[in-house]
């Protein structure tokens, strides 16, 4: 059974002899939201008296490894709740990864451990983002029987990769094989995507007043014509030329996206919005460097002027957990640069 890093745990306290029912109640991770009467994890309070969100094995809390500011230290993922030895998740757990998984098992028998290594990633974003209407047909649903079913047949044999946090996502791109990854497919909320519509990164060395240098800014701007949110892995740059942060939005360097018949120039503007814990946001800015790694839905807004106009690619951060300071450029690894 797949072993999977979860975000969230349910604690179940002790059966006491009063009168009162023992309150169950979701605990997370602290850098998630709480939405749902959810708490964050205290050690004095939970440990001990844990199970996983969705069945009744055990699991505990392991505190990840901070990552230093500028300098991506690669050792460990973030903190998360794990299995306990020896406890498995249920055949009915609800965690996608196992979703996915039991499918695949049962239509092909795929099992997680052989896969084929000549083919890309199955890298399951295990992060709790808006769940945005995303207008595409979905990954599985259910059969006559209630069973789930994969509508996707590239999906068996693909190694998978569990991720839990953009910083996860840095550490593990540094282990992965860079033409695997390009071959990969993120697998979040039922749907799948292609790595490279999903890691939109700015291009380094393409010069900024050339039009159509950020291919896969401008790929996703056209993916929105047809979707009201896309997913994806955005690179901020706030290099000079970008604007400087304000308390609730950060904004990229403008994308130049070439002129009109009005000679109105048209740009990009990645942005986004702390809409989350604002605190654990401006730790990390502060710390960061002008490279900032985004994960979220991207939705568009227009402002039209006389002279130009600004398409706005907006993101909304709930969580700490989708945003991290990095200059991927640093990532010792070549994967990145292709
Ligand atoms: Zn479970």
């Amino acid at each position: 059974m797949a072993d999977i890093t979860m975000y969230e745990a349910r604690f179940v306290p002790q059966e006491t002899d009063g009168d009162a029912a023992p309150q169950e109640r979701i605990v997370r991770v602290a850098d998630r939201d709480l939405s749902g009467g959810a708490v964050y994890y205290d050690e004095g309070t939970h440990k001990g008296w844990l199970k996983c969100r969705f069945c009744d094995a055990a699991v505990h809390h392991v505190k990840g490894h901070d990552m230093v500011a500028g300098h991506t230290d690669m050792k460990g993922a973030s903190t998360h709740f794990r299995t306990n030895p020896g406890q498995e998740h249920s055949t009915s757990c609800g965690w996608e990864r196992l979703k996915v998984e039991r499918a695949l098992r049962r239509q092909y028998g795929y099992e997680s451990s052989s896969y084929d290594p000549d083919k890309g990633y199955r890298i399951h974003l295990n992060v709790n983002l808006a769940d945005y209407f995303y207008n595409k047909r979905r990954l599985y649903g259910r059969d006559a029987v209630r069973r789930i079913v994969c509508h996707d047949d590239r999906l068996p044999d693909m190694e998978p990769v569990s991720v839990r946090s953009v910083d996860d996502i840095v550490t593990r791109l540094a282990g992965l094989n860079p033409d695997r990854l390009k071959k990969s497919l993120v697998v979040h909320n039922g749907f799948a995507l292609p790595w490279q519509d999903f890691f939109v990164r700015y291009m380094r060395g393409a010069p900024d007043n050339a039009a159509g240098a950020h291919g896969r800014f401008l790929k996703l701007h056209e993916r929105l014509k047809t979707s009201r949110a896309v997913p994806c892995l955005m690179e901020f740059n706030m290099a000079s030329g970008a604007k400087k942060p304000a308390p609730a939005m950060i904004e990229s360097k403008p994308v130049l996206m070439g002129r009109d018949d009005y000679n109105r120039t048209h740009y990009l503007v990645p942005r986004a919005y702390i809409d989350g814990d604002r605190a654990a946001f401006h730790e990390k800015l502060k710390h960061g460097g002008d490279r900032h790694l985004v994960l979220g839905f991207a939705r568009t807004a227009i402002s039209e002027q006389k002279d130009r106009v600004l398409h706005y690619l907006n993101i909304s951060l709930q969580n700490a957990a989708q945003m991290t300071s990095c200059d991927i450029a640093q990532i010792p690894v070549k994967q990145l640069k292709k």
